[in-house]
């Protein structure tokens, strides 16, 4: 007698669509196909879609920047997550320059541990190249955290980091097995234009978005690309947002550099039209939405593969918070970021694979298994095969929601896709092996979630 059978769904891969049953014993899969086992509990997934479960490979849960902290923390998050189909995040863990990296590990597993309902891993923003911070990178890739992220910008918050470090960085995080990767938009460009906008009085939120045109992520990205090509690294582009951008990336990936890009559905479905409703400061995050040319670029570059992965960016703030901060001024000040773990599947669902632009598979290779693959958690997260962990996600095709923040699960007090209408929603979700979402229902446990160390395999990396 097996745990749990999830019989007669279609299953879904990168590989294809089959018709079989799924076996779950314990913790993990043992066994996709046609076959029938004894099995003390039994879910009938006929006429649903049977996906792994999704990884979040971008989120900032409980973010505490701006003078604000998001909602979404560690468990309530995590279960919103869960009810969208996510059985694996992947947060942040961001250095405080001039301090150990691995303090800013303990103090994001000390919120994790006990809190997460589902796995996660982590990323380490790294804010320094000091000879201690090299040395010490080796060690972090160790642990289980392969994937270092920089940001060209955010000088005020103290995270920036200067082209000789990112030279520095890209060599070593690549001499010790590790992806770097980058959050681009320039600097000084966008603090000049926030300075101005400031100096004229011009605070509505449509100036974010006009103090960081595509070129100041163009700009950004060709340098990051040109740096990790001279350090001779692979190089993981964050929450890339503008035709510009797709076209560097897709031309670097033509000439056979090793770059990896991921997108978020806020780009891929809003527009910065949405920055000039009266509550517009809402939508105010970084980089900014976009106009209806990217979002069609951003399309186009799920398709050709320029673009890998879609993760969330996960950064809910309230509005009450970004009201507050809008009122005081200025503009730069306002804490930046949208709630989204919960909306991933519906949207993307929705807008991508109800609308023709997604097949089922790509589906599964941008939300599961290439960001497994990129944050060194694949095969053990990200597809169905046995020996693989039972994170798995029954999903209705034909369940319509109506999204909105009265039947949200996130905390945060609005919704970034307020009103949009969606098909397609998970109603089970299993979690190394446990249903933790029974019929739309959360019945997991508070704490269950546990931290996965991501382990880099280049041949993988080769498949995104
Ligand atoms: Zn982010």
């Amino acid at each position: 007698m097996i745990d749990l059978m999830i019989r007669g769904g279609r299953l879904v891969t990168p590989e294809g669509v089959f018709l079989g049953n799924v076996a779950v014993d314990g913790e993990q899969i043992v066994a996709v196909g046609q076959f029938d086992f004894p099995a003390r509990r039994t879910i009938d997934a006929s006429g649903s879609l049977v996906l792994p479960g999704l990884v979040d490979a971008h989120v900032h849960m409980q973010c505490n920047a701006w003078g604000a902290v998001s909602p979404n923390d560690f468990y309530r998050g995590t279960v919103a997550g869960a009810l969208g189909g996510v059985t694996t995040i992947v947060d942040f863990a961001t250095q405080v320059r001039g301090r150990p990296m691995m303090e800013a590990v303990e103090a994001l597993r000390a919120q994790a541990d006990g809190n997460t309902v589902i796995d996660y891993s982590m990323h380490l923003s790294i804010t320094d190249a000091s000879p201690a911070t090299l040395q010490e990178i080796k060690r972090i890739v160790a642990y289980g955290i392969p994937t270092f992220k920089m940001f060209t910008t955010y000088r005020a918050h103290n995270i920036m980091v200067e082209d000789d470090e990112i030279l520095a960085i890209c060599q070593r995080v690549h001499e010790c097995g590790g992806l770097p990767g980058a959050h681009a938009e320039n600097a000084s460009i966008s603090e000049r234009n926030y300075e101005r906008f400031e100096a004229a009085g011009l605070r509505a939120p449509s100036y974010h978005a006009l103090a960081k045109p595509d070129y100041v992520e163009a700009e950004a990205l060709s340098r990051m690309l040109l740096l990790a090509r001279a350090a001779g690294s692979r190089l993981y582009v964050y929450h890339l947002t503008t035709a510009w951008g797709v076209e560097l990336v897709r031309h670097a990936r033509q000439a056979g550099q090793p770059v990896l890009a991921e997108t978020c559905p806020h780009y891929l479905t809003l527009t910065r039209a949405l920055l000039d409703r009266p509550d517009g400061v809402n939508w105010i995050c970084s980089p900014p939405l976009r106009d209806n040319t990217d979002l069609e670029a951003l399309w186009a570059a799920l398709l050709d593969g320029t673009v890998a992965v879609i993760s969330t960016d996960e950064a809910g703030f309230n509005a009450a918070d970004k009201r507050r901060a809008a009122a005081a001024g200025p503009l730069d000040q306002i804490p930046n970021g949208l709630p989204g773990i919960e909306m991933r599947l519906p949207v993307i669902f929705t807008q991508g694979v109800e609308s023709g632009r997604l097949s089922l598979e790509r589906f599964v290779a941008l939300n599961c298994a290439n960001p497994a693959r990129i944050c060194g958690l694949y095969p053990r997260k990200g597809t169905i095969a046995p020996g693989s962990d039972a994170d798995l996600i029954v999903v209705d095709p034909k369940k319509r929601v109506r999204l909105s923040a009265q039947t949200q699960h996130m905390p945060t007090d609005w919704c970034a896709y307020e009103g949009m209408d969606v098909t397609g929603y998970p109603a089970y979700t299993i979690a190394r092996g446990q249903v933790i979402v029974d019929q739309y229902r959360f019945c997991g446990e508070r704490g269950r979630g546990a931290f996965v160390p991501g382990r880099l395999d280049e041949r993988l990396l080769e498949q995104v």
